[in-house]
């Protein structure tokens, strides 16, 4: 039976977010979970359709590669006999054989193949991660050969066919044993498996038909991304195997601290320190913001730990949800070393407060510490 496309599976657009996708499985999934279908023998089936589309294409490795090559994606479905083609021929390869007289299940050397994906991690500022930015990387990369355009030979000659394995980049060794002629098959060792051998080399790639470079790649990092959060650059991994398409760079993102802004999503976080007075007969003062100073009026009688929201002056949304607001809780800081008249002033104060020691609020707060210790 053909397989279904991965998409229409789960009933999606090819252009559906990572969440139409959850939503699409979730709802699929418990249609057709067996526990609540008992009595329809199709419904395992379909479940366990629904859930390998959905192991694709939530994994943006997978989803990535399933784009590019469907069902018949070299690294997808490597289950089961499927594995003896990526395993080493002359180990189990013998056995194979043996077992299913000399099966044909091999991969053409000459296939072409996608190139390796890189990753890369790149350390931004917390400034540069709320704003974005554009910027040059340079990575090491395996590239087909210019000169010789990959065959790794020299230009003006070409590589031969392999006369040995006539270029299966197999041989077959037949052997009689006591339980009848035993065909083993092996990766030729006169051309390595390649089918093709390379009489007069390339000079610039020693007939490998690839060099490695540092390859520089102009990156636009979005505004808004997180710690750990990665992009994708398509098509700018390792170049393809005989003439496949180029895999992926992933770029991970580590984002550092700041020595004042915290950060939690596209919201930030900040303290300021805030002395008695200003508490006491409210002020108006200056706080920093990404986007520059921002004027925060403190009313009279604030309390320590009083918390204020400067809305849209927290990060823009990397998806472009809106933007985040900025929280900034005030702590109000006792004076450690106080002058001679500052201290004179305090005990007035003090004596002031004597004949009236605590007003509303605080009449309150006491209460409650007095009622915990008498419930105790
Ligand atoms: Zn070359
Ligand atoms: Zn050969």
């Amino acid at each position: 039976m053909a397989k279904r496309d991965y998409y229409e599976v789960l009933g999606v657009d090819r252009n559906a977010t990572k969440e139409e996708i959850k939503k699409a499985y979730r709802k699929l999934a418990r249609k057709y979970h067996p526990d609540v279908n008992k009595d329809d023998p199709n419904a395992e089936e379909k479940f366990k359709e629904v859930k390998e589309a959905y192991e694709t294409l939530s994994d943006p490795q997978k989803k990535a590669h399933y784009d590019q090559f469907g069902h018949a994606d070299p690294n997808q479905g490597f289950g089961g006999a499927g594995e003896f083609q990526g395993a080493d021929f002359g180990g189990f390869g013998d056995i194979f054989d043996m077992f299913f007289g000399g099966g044909t299940r091999r991969r053409d050397p000459n296939a072409p193949r996608q190139g390796a994906d890189l990753q890369y991690t790149m350390t931004l500022e917390f400034e540069e991660a709320a704003f974005g930015k554009e910027t040059d990387i340079e990575i090491p990369r395996e590239e087909t050969c210019t000169t010789c355009h990959g065959s790794g030979a020299r230009p003006g000659t070409k590589p031969e066919t392999c006369s040995h394995c006539g270029g299966s980049g197999q041989l077959n060794l037949e052997q009689n044993t006591p339980f009848g002629r035993i065909v083993n098959r092996r990766v030729c060792h006169y051309c390595q498996g390649k089918g093709k051998i390379v009489r007069e080399k390339c000079g610039r790639c020693g007939g490998t038909g690839r060099v490695r470079i540092h390859k520089k790649i102009h990156v636009k990092i979005p505004a808004g991304v997180d710690d750990g959060q990665q992009i994708r650059l398509s098509g700018q991994g390792e170049a393809g195997i005989n003439g496949g398409p180029p895999g992926d760079i992933y770029i991970v993102f580590h984002v550092k601290p700041h020595k004042f802004f915290e950060r939690d999503g596209d919201d930030i976080y900040c303290t300021i320190p805030l002395n008695f007075a200003q508490v006491a007969l409210g002020d108006e003062i200056e706080v920093p913001t990404l986007y520059g100073k921002v004027k925060l009026k403190i009313p009279a009688g604030t309390q320590t730990g009083t918390h204020f929201r400067l809305k849209g002056k927290g990060i823009k949304n990397v998806r472009g949800y809106g933007q985040g607001d900025q929280h900034v809780t005030v702590k109000v800081v006792t004076p450690r070393h106080l002058s001679e008249r500052e201290k004179a002033l305090f005990r007035e104060l003090a004596e002031l407060s004597g004949q009236n020691p605590i007003d509303e609020q605080n009449d309150t707060f006491f209460s409650k510490v007095k009622r915990a210790f008498k419930a105790d």
